[in-house]
């Protein structure tokens, strides 16, 4: 393995580790009521599942009190009764007790009597009783008789979320079914298979499920006064539910996902609500322990990754997607399919190890600029250091060269007889001096170039001018290896130059033309203007550059592997100079050669 793959892989596992410690540590905290007000929130942003059309809430309310000054009284009530249970309804629940309305005592006994053992008709009760108990009577003497039915309501209280909001409902309590499942049954008989059911969970020994709730409304009520003049068939095969909607007791409301108000739903909507979702089948399923475990340990991870890798923008991106995205999937997956995915560890998780890792990495990228920036000062005090020495240093060789080459030309130009020897001696010093000159030249260039680089001269020029005063400089040096120069220019019309660059262009072009020529061969300059540009062409019949070569030429201090084995001598910075004065006047130079036949060198200057 790679050491840095064996870095990354280090680094990956050392992520994990962060992943499921955040995660165990989420995980240790319940976070119920986060994730019940969540839940809420989806089931306020889903459209509500249609209500089954066999409810008929009958409420006894504020009218019902207005029309007699007092609440019904319970031969009022057996009244409606009996004219309800002409129609044949399927069932009627009462969610009261008889003794919560007055009347007579004659009164209570008679309807006790008429009531006793009616099939289809339930009180309902809201309690849990042991198997054992169940016996034992609920009512107060005359009525202990009357058919009861358990319909309990749940309430987040002491549990779950501890927000007193409804929302579960129990289909059996210790192995027996609720008033509400088998009321349900005469509709969905799948029921029957309680642990075949999907979403179905054990609490205390009652098998429960959560509510798929409408908003408060959503059922067809009626006031309780007005049964006798409503039209009877409006109760044939109906579930028809009595309760009171007058804002009498607490006892009376319940509050849902929907709404937190205390007296949000009154209990005849609320087994309305109850029976449909099983009706149905549309009770929310929500998912297990483990799977919001590793909900919240993959996505401890990507922020962990986000915020240690990524750069700052890129981390951000990735952790806005991921809370938007995440909350987007999980109401999509409860609005498509009732599914209650786990949501508040993950986004916990996210804004937790957001702010648990971000002051790490801060402290890292501290560390690193701290790191760059005193290995660029160093590097700008070297860099200085070299600049300096090498212009001090150009500088100090420059004069006594000048001397020597003063001294030489003194020599040489004295009438006084000179042996065969000594001309040649004055000749090599001369030429060596001249060649120490040409170097020391081109470092300077470097090093202004590298410092605070060169500034344009430029004055109105013609280019051949210059060609041919370069090529009668170097004459003398092509005589020697009898090259000849074959000139072709064209007549040109000046353009803005600095004469000095393009001449020091030109001279390294036709300097290296000749050094890399073979005696006897002859090197073509030639000059035209083309497309707003005048181009000057240097072609030697030279050995030319090897092709993995050619990309190189250009560099600074480069020379060919030949060039480094051959006696010829040059410092690699002339076509690096060369380059970039051309670039300086906004031209190009390039080369086109062919390795053993020779190049062509471009220089191309703009006309304007
Ligand atoms: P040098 O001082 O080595 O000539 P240059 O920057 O002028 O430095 O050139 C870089 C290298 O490019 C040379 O070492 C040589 O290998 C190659 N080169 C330049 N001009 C020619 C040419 N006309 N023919 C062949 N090779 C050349």
């Amino acid at each position: 393995m790679l050491p840095n793959r064996k870095v990354s892989f280090r680094f990956w596992i050392l992520k994990i580790i962060f992943a499921v410690t955040a995660s165990v540590l989420l995980n240790y905290f319940e976070l119920e009521s986060t994730e019940s007000w969540l839940y809420d929130l989806r089931v306020r942003l889903t459209p509500t599942t249609e209500t089954s059309n066999i409810f008929e809430l009958v409420l006894i309310n504020e009218d019902s009190f207005k029309e007699k000054q007092k609440f019904p009284s319970i031969s009022d009530l057996q009244k409606n009764l009996e004219k309800i249970l002409l129609a044949e309804p399927r069932a009627i629940m009462i969610t009261f007790s008889p003794q919560d309305l007055e009347g007579l005592d004659s009164e209570k006994l008679q309807f006790a009597r008429r009531f006793e053992g009616e099939k289809n008709l339930y009180f309902t009760r809201d309690e849990l009783r042991p198997e054992n108990e169940f016996q034992t009577s609920f009512f107060p003497a005359p009525f202990e008789n009357l058919p009861v039915g358990f319909a309990p309501k749940t309430h987040d209280r002491k549990s779950f979320a501890k927000d007193g909001v409804t929302r579960r409902l129990i289909l059996s309590y210790q192995g027996q079914a609720m008033l509400t499942k088998q009321l349900a049954m005469l509709w969905n008989p799948e029921l029957v298979n309680e642990s075949k059911l999907n979403g179905v969970f054990d609490f205390f020994g009652a098998n429960q499920t959560y509510v798929d709730f409408r908003p408060s409304g959503s059922y067809s009520k009626n006031n309780f006064h007005e049964v006798v003049n409503l039209p009877i068939e409006k109760w044939t095969n109906k579930i028809v539910i009595l309760g009171f909607d007058a804002q009498r007791k607490f006892d009376d409301y319940i509050m849902t996902p929907h709404s937190r108000q205390a007296t949000y739903m009154h209990l005849p909507e609320m087994q309305a609500n109850m029976i449909d979702t099983l009706v149905q089948g549309t009770w929310p399923v929500r998912f297990s322990e483990t799977l919001n475990f590793l909900l919240t340990f993959l996505i401890s991870l990507i922020t962990i990754h986000g915020v240690l890798v990524l750069r700052p923008s890129q981390g951000l991106i990735l952790l806005g997607g991921l809370v938007l995205g995440y909350t987007l999937w999980t109401w999509g997956l409860f609005a498509a399919f009732r599914w209650w995915w786990p949501l508040a560890h993950p986004l916990i998780a996210v804004f937790l190890c957001y702010y648990f890792f971000i002051p790490y990495r801060l402290i890292m990228e501290n560390r690193k600029s701290w790191e760059y920036y005193q290995k660029n000062q160093l590097l700008k005090q070297v860099e200085e250091l070299k600049t300096n020495f090498i212009s001090m240093m150009s500088h100090d060789l420059k004069t006594p060269i000048a001397r020597i080459q003063g001294m030489t030309d003194v020599i040489q130009k004295d009438a006084s007889p000179i042996s065969h020897q000594q001309r040649e001696a004055l000749d090599t010093i001369k030429n060596s001096s001249d060649e120490l000159l040409k170097f020391i030249n081109s470092i300077l260039n470097y090093a202004k170039m590298q410092s605070d680089g060169v500034e344009l001269h430029k004055t109105a020029k013609d280019i051949n001018q210059i060609i041919e005063d370069v090529l009668t400089k170097h004459e003398f040096l092509a005589r020697v290896k009898k090259i000849k120069f074959h000139a072709e220019l064209e007549p040109l019309f000046p353009i803005h130059v600095d004469p000095d660059l393009v001449r020091q262009i030109l001279s390294n072009l036709i300097e290296n033309a000749i050094k890399y020529s073979p005696e006897e061969t002859q090197i073509k300059i030639n000059s035209q203007e083309k497309d707003g540009f005048v181009c000057i062409q240097v072609q030697d019949h030279g050995g030319g550059i090897p092709e993995d070569e050619l990309p190189h030429v250009f560099s600074q201090f480069f020379r060919s592997k030949n060039a480094k084995i051959s006696p010829i001598k040059g410092s690699g910075l002339g076509l690096h100079l060369a380059k970039y004065f051309t670039e300086l006047h906004g031209g190009e130079l390039f080369v086109e050669s062919t390795y053993g036949k020779g190049s062509t060198f471009t220089v191309k200057l703009p006309s304007q």
